[in-house]
């Protein structure tokens, strides 16, 4: 565009003419206009920036135009742009071995997604190949992704009209501010969950369950940490009636929480781990499915009977590549968990003192809920209007934020520094502030 000047009403009217969007009714939408990012900050046409609160889709985990990545990405459409999956390919093996290098011991391989939905597609696929049954279970309260299995999968009501699928079947998870369990502690809320889901497993049939997929930690969901004890607890009914466990690490993976991977905060050993998003902070499409020992032997004889034509795309490899040898050099994780501990924790506890209308916070690393209330006696959701206004008065201010129903998620990407921290929640101070209940 050198020479031409864009207009945020250019591109504005651009999108509102040609382009169909995700989850709306197209004539109610007012996309925001972004010329370009760096580092947490995002700008328009016209030089209005915003503060990155949200990661887009918690996503962009490294940060805008991380200059190792953009140029990996460079070097191998240079190389090598494109290949099919069956070829070995370089950047594809060097991306797998650093996956495996995080993953836990015992795991051994690594399968291409173009993201996080078909990565559980495939993982689900696994599954149910492995074990010779159907049905999968998942919680309520999930969100795993927009294709045929991974929307039924999901718990939330996303999956409402798009119920294709069949087998799938859910259950409730802990979470204690909203206990479904009538609970009072979290000892109390672990205990209560773990004989719900063997309830769950007793009457569907233990025999007919192929695969259990949870998320480690609840993430579009509301950030929902779970007990000590629950995730070791799933994971030994799974092993006493031989069902997989997949854990959807998409949102909580790579560096979110403070960790290479959420399960490394529990004492937890699942079969199957689906990634995507912060693999390579989105700068090119991908995700995919780390394979246990136990699974990657069996289709060592045994047939699997799937794949997609850019499974391990080379430039999203390259991108996974640069991005996870950047995280490691700048210790990008490290940073999160640092941020989350020393800055994030205490300021939301200050705020929590302060507005009456935050009934709870709860994460770790840079992934955190706020949860907002309209009557904090009763917990009463803070209502949609009031929510709708608060993220208007964020974006006003300069803020990205990322709103969830009645919270708002904390959810910078991964190098954000404690200044940029400070100046986010000095504006949700500001704005809750200005709708007190
Ligand atoms: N799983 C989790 C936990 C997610 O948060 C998401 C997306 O938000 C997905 C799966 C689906 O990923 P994608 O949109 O890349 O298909």
């Amino acid at each position: 565009h050198k020479g031409v000047k864009v207009t945020n009403e250019q591109v504005y009217q651009l999108d509102r003419e040609y382009v169909f969007h995700s989850w709306s009714t197209q004539g109610q939408l007012n996309p925001m206009v972004i010329a370009g990012a760096k580092g947490c900050k995002l700008w328009d046409y016209q030089g209005h920036e915003y503060l990155d609160f949200s990661s887009q889709l918690v996503n962009v985990n490294i940060g805008y135009q991380h200059p190792k990545v953009v140029e990996a990405i460079r070097a191998q459409a240079s190389e090598l742009v494109t290949i099919a999956p069956a070829m070995a390919n370089r950047a594809r093996g060097e991306a797998a071995k650093r996956i495996i290098a995080h993953a836990p011991k015992g795991f051994k391989k690594v399968f291409f997604a173009n993201a996080g939905a078909d990565s559980n597609e495939n993982a689900i696929r696994m599954a149910r190949v492995f074990t010779g049954r159907s049905k999968i279970l998942s919680g309520y309260r999930s969100y795993h992704g927009n294709t045929g299995s991974a929307i039924v999968a999901t718990g939330d009501p996303r999956r409402i009209p798009n119920e294709y699928a069949t087998g799938h079947v859910h259950f409730f998870q802990p979470y204690l501010y909203r206990s479904e369990f009538h609970s009072e502690t979290e000892e109390q809320e672990c205990e209560r969950a773990l004989a719900h889901l063997r309830r769950v497993i007793e009457l569907e049939g233990p025999e007919a369950i192929a695969g259990l997929l949870l998320e480690t930690i609840p993430g579009t969901a509301g950030i929902l940490m779970p007990p000590a004890g629950y995730l070791k607890g799933v994971q030994e009914i799974c092993n006493e009636f031989g069902i997989v466990m997949i854990l959807d690490e998409v949102m909580a993976g790579f560096g979110r929480t403070g960790e290479w991977f959420a399960l490394d905060g529990f004492d937890v050993t699942p079969d199957l781990i689906t990634f995507a998003k912060g693999v390579n902070a989105g700068y090119v499409p991908a995700g995919g499915v780390i394979i246990s020992e136990k699974i990657s032997d069996f289709f060592n004889d045994h047939y699997f009977p799937g794949g997609l034509t850019y499974s391990g795309h080379p430039l999203a490899m390259a991108a996974i590549v640069a991005t996870i040898d950047a995280m490691e050099e700048e210790k990008v994780v490290e940073n999160a968990a640092m941020i989350g501990q020393e800055v994030i924790a205490p300021q939301l506890a200050d705020l929590q003192k302060k507005h009456a209308m935050i009934g709870e916070v709860r994460g770790k690393g840079v992934f955190w809920a706020v949860e907002l209330v309209g009557d904090p006696d009763k917990q009463t959701p803070l209502d949609a209007d009031t929510m709708v206004a608060i993220k208007a008065g964020l974006i006003d201010k300069g803020m990205l934020p990322f709103v969830a129903g009645n919270r708002i998620h904390i959810v910078p990407p991964c190098v954000v520094t404690a200044e940029e921290v400070h100046l986010g929640m000095d504006y949700i101070d500001q704005v809750l502030t200005k709708y007190a209940i």
